[in-house]
């Protein structure tokens, strides 16, 4: 079982799965509601996502809502409304980041252009579903 938070720990979660679609995202709306040049990410079944807290809840797009701590900011999940069977979950707001390490990069049509990575993984200019067409 993996374990999560927020920094202030307000919020805590632990997820019951095995992470999948593990990714980098460099998306406008993950670098716009964190303040970082991407934000790494991974799903899992919602029934498989146990929080305790009182998250910040935002709506970045017509179909996506994000979850923050109120308290420090932290980013810990995105909703899809076209997904309801999932969450993805914040990848560094895991106690063990390193437990679920990407395996690829997305919407890297958006990726700021100062930052290269060598890490040798696939990458596609849009979104997870179109990477696995
Ligand atoms: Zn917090
Ligand atoms: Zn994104």
């Amino acid at each position: 079982m993996l374990t999560g938070g927020c920094h202030c720990g307000a919020i805590r979660y632990e997820v019951r799965a095995q992470p999948v679609h593990r990714t980098i995202c460099h998306c406008e709306m993950c670098r716009g509601t964190t303040g970082a040049p991407c934000v790494a990410w991974f799903t899992v079944p919602v029934d498989a996502f146990h929080l305790s807290g009182s998250p910040t809840l935002y709506r970045s797009s017509a179909h996506g809502t994000r979850a923050f701590c109120p308290a420090c900011g932290t980013q810990i999940t995105f909703a899809d409304d076209a997904l309801p069977d999932e969450i993805d979950v914040s990848t560094c707001s895991l106690a063990q980041p390193a437990a679920a390490a990407p395996t690829s990069h997305i919407f890297t049509a958006s990726q700021v252009p100062w930052m290269q990575l060598a890490d040798g993984l696939p990458r596609f200019p849009r979104s997870r579903s179109e990477a696995e067409k």
